[in-house]
């Protein structure tokens, strides 16, 4: 079933792949996988695989409206609410727009002090209008499942639904499971020092990077009270919006344990900040890979991870490791 392998692959690849349909059949199987596929989705109801699953279908329309015709381009940007106009080779799209759709994203040619700004609109190349009108997608999708699902649904897509929620749970057990030990602050990685230094710091962290902080500290084992503790030294830290934000994601509230998200998913929300060259390698696929990576490499050359004590004390996230602090200090957190 078509639509049942589009939320395999998103959850697999974390990207959906296209079929190039050959024949009107095909096509139409196509279309329809689509909302077989959502409606496979909200049978699990589970945040993390609604967002892999917003991912999947997002990255595959940025790859299609990259070599898409003009007119579907157009068609594409209505349907998703970005009035567009031609301006040469490029687009103008409103500012509002543009603000919206980059919000998460930190780069510094992302800003809108970098961008070509006439009367309100901004001009954006196909390249860039492709990655906001994915981000206008994948935060569509995100927002709208899952859907309400009746028995009629229960019964056609109820298996399906089991066996991604198996892959997931198994999913989960690779990030979750096995002793990590004490916290070892100085084998984090750079997009989670940057997330720490930017809380502490009393900065605006997107929801997106505060939900993968929370859900990274706590598969390294630290309970809620540890994880708000962490958060507390922010000048503008609340105690009880904190709890309440933290006790969700470790599933005291919610009964669901959220895992982080993969470096795909964090590229995606534009918090993979600072990447360093060990997140270049192929393997490199999750920002607690990096963490084990960097641990066990820190014990084989003889370093010893800090008492648990002393982890995530104070503002010093850069721990022992003096080139990764020098990067925070510089605040270089633009992909
Ligand atoms: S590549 Fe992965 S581990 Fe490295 S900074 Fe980005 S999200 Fe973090």
């Amino acid at each position: 079933m078509r639509g049942k392998e589009r939320v395999l692959e998103a959850v697999e690849k974390g990207e959906v792949g296209g079929k190039a349909a050959t024949s009107d059949v095909e096509r139409i199987s196509e279309i329809l996988s689509y909302p077989i596929a959502r409606m496979i989705v909200s049978t699990v109801s589970d945040r993390y695989l609604v967002g892999r699953y917003a991912l999947g279908e997002a990255m595959l329309l940025e790859k299609r409206l990259l070599e898409d015709t003009e007119q579907n381009l157009s068609t594409i940007s209505e349907e998703l609410g970005v009035q567009l106009e031609r301006e040469d080779k490029d687009y103008l799209i409103h500012f509002t727009t543009f603000l919206t759709a980059t919000s998460t994203i930190r780069a510094k040619e992302w800003k809108l002090v970098n961008q070509e700004v006439f009367k309100g609109e901004v001009k954006v190349s196909r390249d860039r209008l492709a990655r906001i009108l994915r981000q206008m997608l994948f935060d569509k999708i995100s927002s709208e499942l899952p859907l309400e699902v009746n028995d009629d649904i229960l019964e056609t897509f109820g298996e399906a639904g089991k066996q991604l929620s198996r892959m997931l749970q198994s999913k989960r057990k690779e990030f979750t499971s096995g002793d990590m030990g004490p916290v070892d602050d100085a084998s984090f990685p750079p997009c989670m020092k940057t997330i720490l230094t930017m809380i502490r710091n009393g900065e605006n962290v997107p929801h997106t990077a505060r939900f993968a902080i929370t859900a990274f500290l706590h598969a390294l084992g630290m309970d809620s009270e540890a994880i708000i503790k962490s958060f507390s030294t922010a000048p503008d830290f609340d105690p009880s919006k904190s709890e309440y934000q933290v006790k969700h994601i470790v599933g005291e509230i919610s009964g669901t344990e959220y895992t982080p998200p993969e470096c795909s998913t964090m590229k995606s929300y534009g918090i993979c900040y600072s990447p360093d060259s060990v997140c270049e390698g192929d393997w490199m696929t999750h920002p607690l890979k990096y963490y084990r990576w960097k641990r066990r490499k820190g014990k084989s050359s003889g370093k010893r991870p800090p008492h648990p004590d002393k982890a995530l004390k104070g503002g010093d996230v850069g721990g022992k490791d003096k080139e990764d602090k020098k990067d925070v200090k510089k605040g270089k957190r633009d992909r």
